[in-house]
């Protein structure tokens, strides 16, 4: 190996001990004093490796390395150090410190990169304090929206209040700060988050593409009624739609998804929700992805007749709002060939996956290339303390940054 891997173990361990609840968990919410004692533990790792650091107006934490040549376009690198409030020790830090090791171990081996290097870790891409993430990554490439400052916080403390709190003075009119081309590629590590490196039995994964998903609000209504009183055949039950539309819609997926599909209802709402009172209205969720946007298209359409049929046939009205549909983004075939011909040379012999959920790189890949690594990560647990990654994997992961980014580099 050519990165410094117990360096980057103890970045690791260090970095958990901030905010750490449990024996394994995390707490760093976003703009807290946690995670700015975070950042500025961070920063002065960036600047053992030879990084010129800032903090920026959204509090992203930037290293810059300066390249030889100036007017190439930079190689970035980075991921978060925020967390879920009952979180994991490795979600984004693994890539946030790995780009860091990444810029070390050049400095170690005395190369000088052609083009200027920045890492990044990006501000509050968890989003559950303020119920909206992504926001320094989003800062950076122009996709805030109104009022964005105004969200609060359970306390009710403004995300500008909270950012105050940290340091910084937000200021929405530098955004964006990058254009398209300012950036030749973003690269970002990550734990995978999910179960198929584990069933591989691959410690690293180079990924295709970042599913997209659409988020529909299903709402269903009928005619609340006496549990005792109203016969089967008379009764206009929300609930029941609800639940046949889940079934079906599961089975859909199931059925005629590709393998990459993936469909969930993970939230309900019921009115009145009482025991003996026939549910006159529903609200559901549905979360449906895929990296084949036509595959997903045609299922999304199927969808929609299993949500008309079933209300007909229960005599129920319905609304869908649609709420998110994002479209997949592929990773560049250029930089996945760099990664594929420098896992052959390290025989990782790495698979090739997509990644369902999405992540500070979904964003970047609006103005730039990109690629990601995924480590394996014990039964696909994430934001959760139980969450783990074998230390050996996670070196192997940067190990695969480091080539691919000092190719990349040097170019
Ligand atoms: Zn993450």
């Amino acid at each position: 190996m050519e990165i410094n891997g117990s360096r980057f173990a103890d970045h690791i361990n260090t970095l958990a001990e901030i905010g750490k609840i449990g024996e394994t968990g995390v707490c760093r919410l976003a703009h807290s004093k946690e995670d700015r004692q975070a950042v500025d533990v961070v920063k002065g790792w960036m600047e053992e490796a030879g990084l010129e650091t800032r903090i920026d107006c959204f509090g992203n934490l930037i290293g810059r390395l300066e390249g030889k040549d100036q007017d190439k376009p930079i190689l970035m690198l980075g991921s978060h150090i925020d967390s879920q409030p009952y979180g994991g020790r490795f979600d984004g830090t693994a890539g946030a410190l790995g780009g860091i090791e990444v810029v070390h171990t050049l400095k170690d081996q005395g190369i000088d990169p052609n083009r200027t290097i920045e890492v990044v870790c990006f501000s509050d891409e968890e989003g559950s304090r303020f119920n909206k993430g992504v926001f320094g990554v989003r800062g950076l490439i122009g996709q805030l929206e109104e009022g964005e400052l105004k969200r609060k916080d359970k306390n009710g403390v403004t995300r500008l209040e909270a950012l105050r709190e940290f340091g910084v003075e937000p200021d929405v009119s530098q955004s964006p700060v990058y254009q398209p081309g300012d950036i030749e590629a973003f690269l970002e590590l990550h734990i995978e988050q999910g179960p198929v490196l584990e069933a591989d039995n691959k410690p690293v994964g180079i990924v295709s593409a970042i599913s997209g998903p659409i988020w529909l609000t299903v709402t269903l209504e009928g005619f609340a009624g006496h549990a005792g009183s109203v016969p089967m055949n008379l009764r206009q039950d929300a609930f029941l739609g609800a639940a046949t539309i889940t079934k079906e819609f599961n089975e859909l997926v199931r059925n005629e998804g590709t393998p990459n599909t993936v469909g969930t209802v993970g939230s309900i709402q019921n009115f009145p929700n009482s025991r003996n009172i026939i549910s006159e209205k529903v609200e559901f969720t549905i979360d449906l992805r895929d990296i084949d946007i036509e595959a997903r298209t045609n299922l999304e359409k199927k969808l929609y007749q299993i949500i008309e049929k079933t209300a007909s046939e229960l005599n129920l009205e319905y609304s869908v709002s649609e709420d998110t549909k994002s479209e997949p983004r592929y990773c560049a075939d250029w930089i996945k060939d760099i990664m594929k011909q420098e896992d052959e040379k390290l025989g990782f012999q790495s698979p090739v996956l997509m990644s369902g959920p999405f992540h500070d790189a979904l964003f970047m890949s609006y103005i730039s290339d990109y690629g990601m690594i995924f480590v394996r990560c014990e039964k696909g647990i994430s934001h959760n303390p139980l969450e783990y990654a074998e230390m050996d994997d996670l070196q192997k992961g940067v190990e695969l940054l480091y080539h691919t980014a000092a190719k990349i580099a040097q170019s």
